[in-house]
């Protein structure tokens, strides 16, 4: 009996338990999911300071065409420590430099001129212009990360403003890959008659580091019980195990046997879904196998819609299941009832509405339509034929054309 998509992905993430955290620094941690409350250390900014290069000033001294006798130096990096700007007078400043004590505004370079030690303001000035003030970003103690949070660029750069050259992050998943099959050989070697190029195992380190773990390549296992105990075993160390082929009917199909001699338990094997219909998952106590079919269309679909939310969800993220985006198909599709379908589509803008068309023949065996495809449309396993015109769910693998 085969298992339905959403049971089978619901039954995979409520297996998932998120991994333990490390410290890692800053240039390590963009997409990972913080495991700290970050709390500010300080003001920010940490003092009051000027957004122009120009003059600092008591507004009230201001008016078109008033001078005022020029008191002082301020450049970036400089101490207002002893400055401070005295009635009728101006301290030239730079951008970033401590507003000096007396000063409630900054007037711009481009809004004076300077002449003869005295600087004539030529624009109007109200108070605050142009001023920083201390803690009017973040005042000090404030919580402005919370843990959980998935770390961009600019939760980065307000902790590098912090000081932190390293912070707690969840850690990410060492994922071993393990391909299978008599018929491979690695990229580089001799190609004999009937053998194939084991590609696999590319796509899906590719797909392991996008997400954001360490993919472990363990190499080939040939399709007899040695082999794959030997590599099965060693892919069991990691924190997750990826298996491509060797799960289908075939008289040498032997992957989920010698799993389960591994003490691996099956949690499912065969889920109604074109393609990938033999994804086999299981349990080694909390560590998840993951054996995708060996066709690589089919081992990266699976990949997308099965292993990437689970490695996520490993990885501390909240929301792993990729949001479905509405588009229109434009020609009408057959497909098997019974069975979610993947169907590989190119995503354009048409109007006010996306467009899905198909990428090309939806063989499993051609990889050429997943290269021309910018999204994948799950299509319901109860229908049997989409119309033109019909509105379907997509899940985006590039961004669409034509935005
Ligand atoms: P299997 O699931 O073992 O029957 O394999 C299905 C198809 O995928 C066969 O045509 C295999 O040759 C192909 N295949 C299996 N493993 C790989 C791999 N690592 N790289 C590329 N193709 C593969
Ligand atoms: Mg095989």
């Amino acid at each position: 009996m085969a298992l339905s998509f959403e049971s089978a992905r619901s039954m995979i993430l409520g297996n998932m338990t998120t991994l333990p955290y490390e410290s890692a620094s800053l240039l390590d941690i963009v997409g990972r999911v913080l495991a700290e409350d970050i709390r500010a250390p300080w003001d920010l900014p940490r003092w009051s300071n000027s957004a122009m290069d120009g003059f600092a000033v008591r507004s009230e001294d201001c008016f078109s065409g008033q001078a005022l006798t020029i008191d002082g130096y301020l450049p970036a990096g400089s101490s207002s420590s002893g400055i401070s700007v005295e009635p009728g007078s101006a301290v030239k400043i730079m951008t970033g430099a401590p507003s000096p004590a007396g000063c409630n505004a900054i007037v711009p370079i481009e809004e004076t001129e300077e002449k003869d030690g005295k600087v004539i303001i030529t624009g109007q000035v109200k108070r605050g212009d142009h001023l920083r003030l201390q803690g009017e970003d973040v005042a000090q103690g404030e919580l402005v990360i919370a843990a959980g949070t998935i770390l961009r660029p600019a939760e980065i750069n307000m902790l590098a403003s912090f000081g932190y050259q390293s912070v707690t992050v969840i850690r990410r998943p060492k994922v071993a890959i393990v391909s299978t099959g008599d018929e491979l050989v690695e990229p580089g070697e001799d190609v004999g008659p009937g053998q194939i190029i084991n590609s696999n195992d590319y796509s899906i380190a590719a797909a392991v580091s996008e997400v954001g773990g360490e993919p472990i390549l363990l190499g080939i296992a040939r399709d007899d019980r040695e082999s794959l105990i030997e590599k099965l075993t060693a892919g069991l160390q990691a924190d997750a195990l990826i298996t491509t082929a060797g799960v289908s009917m075939g008289d040498r199909d032997l992957v989920c046997e010698v799993l389960q001699e591994l003490g691996v338990e099956r949690q499912f094997w065969k889920v109604d879904i074109k393609p990938g219909r033999p994804t086999a998952f299981g349990l080694k106590e909390s560590t998840p196998v993951f054996s995708l079919p060996g066709n690589p269309v089919s081992s990266m679909v699976t990949f997308e819609e099965f292993v990437r939310p689970a490695l996520l969800k490993m990885m501390g993220h909240q929301h792993v299941i990729k949001p479905f985006i509405k588009a229109v198909m434009k020609e009408a599709t057959k497909k098997k009832p019974g069975r979610v379908q993947f169907l590989r589509v190119r995503i354009a803008k048409n109007g006010d509405h996306l467009l899905a068309t198909s990428s090309g023949d939806q063989n499993t065996g051609i990889l050429s339509t997943l290269l021309r495809s910018n999204g994948i449309a799950v299509l319901p396993a109860e229908r049997e034929q989409i119309q033109a015109g019909e509105e379907v769910n997509i899940h985006l693998i590039a961004a669409p054309d034509d935005l």
